[in-house]
């Protein structure tokens, strides 16, 4: 059934369409943290929809707001009236965002949100200069496209943005990744320094980067980066964008932004994915002046909906209700020291914070990607009632990021399933 259904997905959907697995499962149902194929497996899931399902599946206190609101009949007239839950929930936003006077703009997607961005500070700065980081990731847009600094998702080469490339966001393989943590900053601040004075007229609108990179293969730099590269920034005028999309919402634990620890308050931030818990939202919430930088009309059609205002709204509320992100901060050391622990000679790196654990798989001894094992992991995990993510420039990390939700239990259900899959791997790759 599932040949049939993939066979029909590849005859009328496009190549390039990413699918996970060998054989690719249907999910047809979600309860909690698990999810159940067409083949009736039920599956802990450690990668929620690619950090989407936030909350985890069938939240009644979610379900609930979204269901109250489609019962009013408002689905979707348009945001060219007014929308209560909209401003509501961007106050709340704009208040949690810590940046003086900000204004909060929705759209339905975190590729949408980064090309606000761009467009703003492009719009702001009178330049198309943008710079970006190494390996990164903002998106399918054709501007997010242009500034993804990640090959395997650079679908178009034709920038509509000129784009400069700088060190800092992927320190396993990065030249500097000897160097002590202080002076790993400095070399990257020394690497920002130069492309602004070697590879553009200084005039540059802005530079976007991801706290912790998600498709990157969650990767974070070490604290106080970002507060070093916010100075060079600021000394001409250049706006800095924090791209949450996958580590805003509490995800990480320590703090509810990811930037936050780096001790800056960048100039914008942009979300999605998990404060939709599954409904399509996304944004961006920055200084009042820079939102307000364009001179004509523009809205989205459907960003800033009331269906998604309610969910949204949902899910924030629960965060604080059930100090999710402290949950995170316990759930995502219990991994970390699980998996550390494990010391699998295939595993060159165990990485992350709170929720977004990362292992980067290598031949052993070395650190040349291990791409036949992370692709072998992810079998073996399924096998064993696991779903995983998969990605890193070289598609050889492992990502896990569950719902916030994850119970103590299911963490060390999960952490016994990938314990015993790697085992396996290593055995069967030997
Ligand atoms: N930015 C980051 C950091 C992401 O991880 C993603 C998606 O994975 C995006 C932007 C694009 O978001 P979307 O797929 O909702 O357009």
């Amino acid at each position: 059934m599932t040949d049939e259904l993939l066979a029909r997905h590849r005859a009328v959907l496009p190549s390039w369409m990413a699918l996970f697995y060998d054989e690719p499962i249907e999910i047809v149902h979600a309860q909690d943290r698990r999810v159940t194929d067409s083949s009736g497996r039920t599956y802990l899931d450690f990668f929620a929809g690619v950090l989407t399902n936030s909350m985890g599946y069938d939240v009644a206190e979610i379900s609930d707001a979204v269901r109250k609101q489609l019962d009013t009949g408002v689905l979707h007239t348009s945001t060219l009236y007014l929308i209560r839950s909209q401003v509501e929930l961007a106050e709340r936003i704009a208040k949690l965002s810590g940046i003086p006077d900000a204004k909060v703009f929705f759209t339905n997607s975190g590729s949408e949100a980064n090309d606000t961005a761009l467009m703003l500070a492009t719009q702001y700065r009178r330049s198309n200069q943008v710079l970006a980081m190494r390996n990164s990731y903002h998106g399918r847009s054709f501007g997010t496209i242009a500034i993804t600094g990640n090959r395997g998702w650079s679908a178009s080469s034709l920038s509509p943005v000129k784009v400069n490339y700088v060190h800092g966001g992927y320190r396993y393989r990065s030249p500097f990744r000897e160097l002590s943590d202080a002076a790993y900053i400095d070399a990257c601040v020394a690497d920002l320094v130069d492309v602004l004075e070697t590879a553009t007229a200084g005039d540059v609108a802005c530079l976007v980067a991801e706290p912790i990179q998600g498709v990157g293969g969650f990767s974070a730099p070490p604290d106080g980066l970002y507060r070093a590269m916010k100075e060079v920034l600021d000394a001409s005028g250049i706006l800095f964008v924090s791209d949450e999309v996958q580590t805003g919402w509490g995800r990480t634990g320590s703090h509810f932004w990811g930037i936050q620890a780096h001790g800056v308050v960048p100039d914008m931030m942009t979300f999605a994915k998990g404060l939709g818990n599954g409904l399509a939202i996304g944004g961006v919430v920055g200084r009042g002046d820079v939102v307000d930088a364009i001179n004509a009309q523009s809205i989205s059609t459907f960003g800033g909906n009331p269906v998604a205002m309610a969910g949204a709204t949902a899910v924030l509320d629960y965060i604080t209700d059930h100090n999710l992100q402290a949950n995170c901060e316990a759930r995502g050391n219990q991994l970390l020291s699980g998996l550390r622990a494990a010391d699998n000679p295939l595993v060159g790196e165990v990485r992350g914070k709170g929720l977004m654990v990362g292992l980067e798989l290598v031949e052993p001894g070395t650190r040349t990607p291990n791409v036949r094992a992370a692709k072998q992991m992810l079998e073996e995990t399924r096998a064993r009632g696991l779903l995983i993510g998969k990605g890193g420039l070289h598609n050889n990390v492992l990502r896990l990021g569950p719902p916030m939700t994850l119970t103590e239990a299911e963490a060390q259900e999960g952490l016994e399933i990938l314990v015993d899959a790697l085992a396996a791997t290593h055995a069967a790759l030997s």
